[in-house]
């Protein structure tokens, strides 16, 4: 059964809340689609009211961190039970921005993927390599290490409903998108690495996304590789071009 494609887009530390309200009445028209999955990853203090603005549309929100306790002394965290009585159906782990800025680990991520789970909302997990990485010839290397730590844990039904967005952090917001081959090849790379985790059933169901620098220009192409299932856009999820990125065909 083919993959439906899924499209997310990440606001990351952009628009104050009546900002928010004011992109989603702008996007709507644009982003109306029966064939994608549209998510709107948005930051902590916008959910509450772009999900009230998205109510009635095809669009689903998410978040873009949360943290693996439930409650208590975590001054200025977000529990997954706050994150899901306010509407929030996907959560962004382990962005390359989080992992360089705010120490996020492997270990950390996969403490985030399994309480997402429990609280029964889809992680997006961010992998991707580093410009000095791939010039070293260890893309690869890396990324199996973070897919297979971030999965410890995971069922195969949970791994099958999850997505992973593949981000080279050299393609992240300056305008250098990977080559499709380039984008393919290491996406090929994770399905594979999920297929021997668990299974190629397993394998064929996880969406994996590509990320970094997309826009409506690049879309359709990266987007028709067997193994690209959609894409986790920034900077361009901010504009009308989102629309064209939604309804690239
Ligand atoms: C991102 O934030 O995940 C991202 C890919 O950003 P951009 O599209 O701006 O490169």
């Amino acid at each position: 059964m083919a993959r439906r494609k899924i499209v997310a887009g990440n606001w990351k530390m952009n628009k104050t809340p009546s900002e928010a309200v004011a992109l989603v009445e702008e996007l709507k028209p644009l982003v109306a689609s029966e064939d994608v999955d549209v998510v709107f990853c948005v930051p902590a203090i916008d959910i509450i009211p772009v999900v009230e603005a998205c109510k009635g549309t095809n669009i689903q929100v998410g978040a873009e961190n949360m943290y693996f306790e439930e409650s208590g002394a975590y001054t200025g965290e977000i529990s997954p039970a706050m994150l899901t009585d306010a509407g929030i159906k996907y959560v962004v782990l382990g962005h390359s921005e989080r992992r360089e800025y705010f120490a996020e680990t492997n270990e950390t991520v996969n403490k985030k993927m399994l309480k997402a789970f429990e609280h029964g909302i889809t992680p997006i997990m961010c992998c991707g390599e580093t410009l000095e990485q791939r010039e070293q010839g260890v893309t690869m290397d890396f990324i199996r290490q973070q897919v297979k730590v971030g999965f410890m844990g995971v069922t195969a039904d949970q791994a099958k409903a999850s997505v992973i967005a593949y981000e080279p952090i050299w393609a992240i917001g300056t305008g250098k998108t990977a080559t499709t081959e380039q984008a393919e090849e290491v996406c090929a790379g994770i399905r594979a690495c999920i297929a021997e985790i668990y299974d190629e059933a397993t394998a064929e169901a996880i969406r994996i996304q590509y990320g970094g620098s997309v826009n409506a220009g690049n879309a359709a192409e990266l987007f028709a590789q067997a193994d690209i299932d959609g894409g986790l856009v920034g900077g361009a999820s901010l504009k009308a071009d989102f629309g064209k990125i939604v309804n690239y065909k």
